[in-house]
């Protein structure tokens, strides 16, 4: 049998390889980078602190289905707070017991029914938040992250990040009762519930990634990036990796969408995808002497005043990746690949970071000990208004018979790893019938 052939070995790319074989299929996993794990991975520094690309708060749900559950730590603390012209607001109650964002969004509401349906993030965002809301905090966390206005984005940006306001109260009433971390807008695929909670691997994030690869590490090949995916009668045949072509049943691809139709060949199918695009981001970790002071895990900033529109508080969160007596915050910054904010050296960035820093936490500077930036092309996909219908064409699929798209890159999808898992196991399902031998399907969870 020819192996279904696996472009990438983040969470996407291992989740397919052993579903797959666990179905009787064989597989071969070809990852362009020198270590697995893509986005999902972490590091350690000789002081002891351990970063991510970015914070990343699983959930026990997920940590189950891939067998890390035993490495695992619930988060003691999860809340998000927004902060805005010097002022907290915890999320999302605190915002609702502002008069003035409540009369807004309750006007809003009123005249949800003489409206049209909005088109642009902007108008979404109006409509379900009301103006007030949607100018000082959803619109500039939005262009943030996004790094295009509101207006030129599509209104799907908007609905894909919603979880119900009655499904909100539900789930953070069922956290104060049970005094667990219960998460909330982190799955989208399968449904959130007060049994669903934040946990976290012990040596970070990367564990769960390993743990998949554990199955199928014999099938992984690091340093070698797919150039070509063989596409003849609008069926994907094989792939290219360093000069030699393999013949494949199938191919999962798991790199950024606008790469496809650079590497499919023999098909102009896909060319629509090639100005998709994704915003960079750099994270900058800066290591503090102390707590952080922070009000909450999550900060938003939406206000132009800061540097960065997100900050995490690991040591409030994931007490275990930070020394004692020390603390952690990841600074979220949108950039564009090559401007000054890309280019900064680490030492200006994270300067730039405590002076900011010492506006919501006064003496912050003073306890500075130092950070570490990562950076990453690759973060958030960008739903833009002027090729909204393609994006919705692209979620029925490629069009190529045996070649599936999966993962946040390769669905071009804003999914957390949670909604990667399951989305990618259900897609990789269609190449099981024409690949595995039918006795191997049978009985296979
Ligand atoms: C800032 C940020 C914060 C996040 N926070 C959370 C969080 O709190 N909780 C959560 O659940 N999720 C979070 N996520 C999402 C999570 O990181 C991703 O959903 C998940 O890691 C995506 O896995 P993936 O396999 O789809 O993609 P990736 O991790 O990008 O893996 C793709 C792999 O494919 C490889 N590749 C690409 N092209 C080729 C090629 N041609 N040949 C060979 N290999 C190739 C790449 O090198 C890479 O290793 C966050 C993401 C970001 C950006």
């Amino acid at each position: 049998m020819k192996p279904v052939v696996i472009v990438g070995a983040g969470l996407a790319g291992l989740t397919a390889a052993t579903y797959l074989r666990r179905h009787g299929v064989p597989v071969r996993v070809f990852e362009a980078g020198k270590n697995i794990a893509g986005l999902a991975r972490s590091e350690r520094d000789a002081g002891g602190f351990t970063y991510d690309f970015g914070a990343h708060f699983i959930t026990n749900r997920l940590a189950a289905a891939v067998g890390v559950s035993a490495s695992c730590r619930a988060m003691p603390r999860y809340g998000e707070t927004v902060w805005l012209r010097g002022r907290t607001y915890s999320y999302p109650f605190g915002l609702m017991r502002s008069l003035p964002f409540a009369l807004s969004a309750a006007v809003a509401k009123l005249g949800a029914p003489f409206r049209r349906t909005p088109t642009t993030a902007d108008e979404w965002y109006r409509s379900a938040y009301g103006g007030k809301l949607a100018k000082e905090v959803a619109v500039p966390l939005t262009e943030a992250w996004s790094g295009a206005p509101a207006n030129e984005l599509a209104a799907s940006v908007g609905a894909k990040f919603a979880t119900s306001l009655p499904r909100t109260i539900m789930l953070k009433a069922a956290a104060a009762v049970t005094q667990r971390t219960v998460a909330v807008g982190y799955s989208g695929t399968v449904p959130e519930s007060p049994h669903v909670w934040h946990v976290y691997p012990d040596g970070g994030i990367g564990a769960v990634c390993e743990r998949l690869a554990d199955e199928v590490r014999d099938a992984i090949q690091t340093q070698s990036p797919v150039e070509a995916i063989h596409v003849e009668a609008e069926r994907a045949v094989g792939v290219r990796v360093a000069g030699e072509d393999i013949e494949a049943a199938g191919v999962v691809s798991t790199a950024p969408v606008h790469v496809l139709p650079k590497i499919v060949r023999g098909t102009e199918r896909l060319a629509y995808l090639s100005r998709f695009r994704y915003r960079p981001m750099v994270f900058v970790n800066v290591k503090l002497d102390g707590p952080s002071g922070l009000p909450d895990v999550v900060t938003w900033t939406p206000g132009p005043e800061t540097p960065f529109f997100r900050l995490s508080d690991i040591g409030a969160g994931l007490p275990w990746l930070v020394p004692a007596g020390k603390s952690l915050v990841t600074c979220d910054i949108g950039c564009q690949v090559g401007d000054a904010t890309w280019t900064a050296p680490d030492a200006e960035l994270g300067k730039l970071c405590v002076a900011a820093l010492d506006k919501l936490v006064p003496g912050t500077s003073a306890r500075y000990l130092g950070c570490r930036v990562m950076r990453t092309p690759l973060a958030y996909p960008v739903y833009r208004l002027e090729y909204e219908d393609d994006r919705k064409r692209f979620e029925q699929g490629t069009g190529i018979e045996g070649l599936v798209s999966v993962g946040r890159n390769g669905e071009f999808a804003h999914i957390l790893m949670e909604d990667v898992y399951w989305r990618t196991r259900r897609k990789v399902m269609s190449l099981i019938g024409s690949t595995a031998p039918a006795e191997a399907v049978r009985g296979c969870p």
